[in-house]
């Protein structure tokens, strides 16, 4: 591992990356290469998880190709230099701000989304001038090893390289110094990646999970609200970072919200024969699942087909903050909802919780929104919708205190991965005595003037 580092070192000190053309024309490059390998990519993230080319388009290459296009388009101009007012104590001076590359970062990414959440951020390091080491998820096995193929054959190593593996080799690369590291993963392994940087000092970015709700309040569109939230929570079979985890509703819109709820999942009548449902990654998580599932409370679905690793869209009722499937991320089929008897002791009861990655708030009251946005702290999230706010790179995304820390996307990225160094340029043609030894109580008496004291 350190051999890979120390040759991306000697390329990033060649300076070679802070050419805004070469940024553009790798990052092009990526897009060439990414659309003549389309039908491989496809088929290798169908072989791990079951997702289908449409899905595959929507959710992971569609957002990669958007971001490199963004990332040509305004990559001069993120990259400028800023100018900034200069005090008069500096007189006579200008002062501008150089955003400048951090180095060799290292990207750790999730299995979910395994193309979207390893590209998305190196396109954003690279944007910014630095060279990338990218470790995949080792999980969808197919996908880890196209990436690596493609990318090592494509790129000088020393630039833009993949390592493949699980948690050694991640370990193995966590004990080498880099000048940024960005992880997208779990919450525990968020830590040991945090305590890992610390060793070194290195800026660390970490997009992790945690249990986002979808709260609703009297009077909502109920009708577009679940269709909505339905698509948003059934997207790749639950395993979305930002997925509602769960709904907090009033009492009086529980039995309108389920009915509702379960026409939805039948309408779009999920199945893997159809390619539009994804199966889960695997046994282990299964097994997880099964268990936050209490056969008491299914209001509909609950069928698990071990064999195929698929767990029908599930929807759990008189559920309480108790329950199993209330004490961790769900990331899979699971819907539960739990009724309110008042906003003020829903907003409590959430705020008793980590801050989650995400909240979403389906109301037509404006005073109940703003409360809502206001008293309660989250990564990001939306009104009346879900998940889409992902899809619009003007929002930096990223999460709150345990669902993670930085974000990215647009010139959010570009400016995850730079360092802005500050610049103060001083004219020569002129001093002040008032700075220099010896100093005097005239001197003293000129600074307090001129500071309005
Ligand atoms: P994970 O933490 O198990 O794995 C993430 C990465 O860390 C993988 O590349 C894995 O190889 C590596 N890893 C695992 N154990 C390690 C260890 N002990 N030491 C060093 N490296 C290790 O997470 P996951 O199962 O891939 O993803 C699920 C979690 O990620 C969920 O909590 C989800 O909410 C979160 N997530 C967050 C985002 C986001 O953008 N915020 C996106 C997707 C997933």
């Amino acid at each position: 591992m350190k051999a890979f580092i120390d040759q991306q070192r000697v390329f990033f000190n060649s300076n070679q990356t802070k050419d805004l053309d070469f940024r553009i024309d790798q990052l092009q490059k990526l897009k060439s290469l990414l659309l003549s390998n389309q039908n491989r990519l496809n088929e290798a993230i169908y072989a791990d998880f079951g997702k289908s080319p449409f899905e595959t388009f929507t959710n992971e290459f569609g957002l990669v190709f958007l971001d490199i296009d963004e990332a040509c388009r305004k990559l001069k101009k993120w990259a400028k230099r800023k100018r900034v007012r200069t005090n008069w104590v500096n007189f006579p001076a200008k002062s501008y701000i150089i955003p400048e590359p951090l180095g060799v970062s290292l990207i750790i990414g999730a299995w979910n989304y395994p193309y979207q959440l390893s590209l998305a951020p190196a396109i954003a390091a690279i944007a910014a001038g630095n060279t990338v080491i990218l470790k995949p998820s080792e999980l969808p096995s197919n996908t880890s090893k196209i990436l690596a193929e493609l990318i090592n054959n494509s790129f000088d190593p020393g630039f833009f390289r993949v390592v493949e593996g699980g948690v050694d080799e991640t370990s193995a690369l966590l004990e080498q110094r880099f000048d940024k590291i960005f992880f997208t993963g779990s919450t525990n392994v968020g830590r040991i990646v945090y305590q890992a940087a610390a060793k070194h000092l290195t800026p660390v970015t970490l997009e992790l999970g945690g249990k986002s709700p979808a709260i609703f309040t009297e009077g909502a569109n109920l009708k577009m609200s679940v269709k909505r939230l339905i698509w948003a929570k059934f997207l790749n079979s639950g395993q979305t970072c930002i997925a509602p985890d769960y709904v907090l509703l009033p009492k009086s819109m529980k039995d309108a919200f389920l009915k509702l709820a379960k026409a939805e999942i039948e309408q779009a009548s999920y199945a893997v024969e159809n390619g539009n449902y994804i199966r889960i990654i695997n046994d282990r998580n299964i097994e997880r699942l099964k268990k936050l599932i209490d056969k008491e409370k299914i209001y509909f679905g609950g069928e698990i087909l071990e064999q195929e690793r698929i767990i029908q869209p599930t929807l759990m009722h008189h559920v309480t903050f108790d329950d199993a499937v209330m004490q961790e991320e769900i990331f899979g089929p699971i819907l539960p909802v739990i009724t309110y008897e008042s906003l003020e002791g829903a907003i409590s009861e959430v705020k008793k919780r980590e801050k989650p990655l995400s909240c979403y708030v389906f109301t037509n009251d404006t005073f109940l929104k703003n409360k809502l946005l206001n008293e309660l702290s989250f990564g990001g999230g939306a009104v009346n919708e879900a998940i889409m706010h992902i899809s619009n790179s003007r929002l930096p995304f990223g999460g709150v205190g345990q669902s993670g820390m930085g974000s990215y996307h647009g010139e959010a990225g570009f400016k995850t991965f730079s360092h802005y160094k500050s610049i103060l340029e001083k004219a020569t043609w002129f001093e002040t005595k008032l700075k220099y030894p010896p100093y005097s109580e005239g001197k003293l008496k000129w600074i307090k003037r001129l500071m309005g004291l």
